[in-house]
């Protein structure tokens, strides 16, 4: 079975992504290939973050490598935060300071619709091919559920009745922005 790199340090997403791909390629972590380092993610694109992140791996080890960069778009605060979900309420905040703000950003808002987008830049011998997925929902008023991480807990998905972090991560990955941007990942990998 072939191998990449997934260049993140997120356990979560470490562990989201070895399921979707169990079985078609063994994926290995920064620290199993004892690559240590903040990964620069300065881009103003998902897509250009994604590309970033993985040429610094592929700079560093001339390995296959992928990335992901996700952000929650939500159409009353005109696409905000997008490509600066994770930094939303400032450097080093929490899941809880994001979601936090974000609640309070929506308070009085009727139009509640976001969508989570995800580009996953793959490199493959030293080119590049990019990947997207999209879930569409709405931002609840409460939190609810405790599982996943980020704005999971006030995510509800189109045509369901439970917040992502209501869902066990096999039903989560289904639907998700990273499983539908992993699943193309997936498919075209098959194709090889
Ligand atoms: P990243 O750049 O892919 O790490 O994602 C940026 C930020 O978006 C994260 O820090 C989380 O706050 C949020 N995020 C990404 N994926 C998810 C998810 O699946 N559920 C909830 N929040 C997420």
């Amino acid at each position: 079975m072939r191998t990449l790199i997934f260049a993140s340090n997120n356990k979560h997403k470490l562990e989201e992504i070895s399921n979707l791909l169990e079985g078609i390629v063994e994926i290995k972590s920064l620290k199993e290939i004892g690559l240590e380092g903040d990964i620069p993610e300065t881009a103003d694109t998902l897509e250009g973050n994604a590309a970033q992140k993985a040429e610094w791996v592929y700079s560093r080890t001339g390995l296959d490598c992928f990335a992901d960069d996700t952000g929650l778009e939500v159409e009353a605060l005109n696409g905000e935060p997008g490509v600066y979900s994770a930094r939303y309420a400032g450097e080093n905040c929490s899941f809880a300071d994001n979601v936090n703000k974000l609640l309070n950003a929506l308070q009085g808002h009727t139009n509640r619709n976001a969508r989570f987008r995800t580009a996953i830049c793959l490199i493959e011998n030293g080119e590049k091919k990019y990947f997207e997925g999209i879930v569409n929902g709405t931002i609840t008023t409460l939190e609810a559920g405790s599982e996943g991480f980020g704005y999971d807990p006030i995510f509800l998905p189109e045509g369901h009745d439970k917040t992502f972090a209501e869902m066990p991560l096999d039903i989560k990955n289904k639907i998700s922005h990273r499983g539908r941007a992993t699943q193309k990942l997936v498919d075209y990998l098959k194709t090889k």
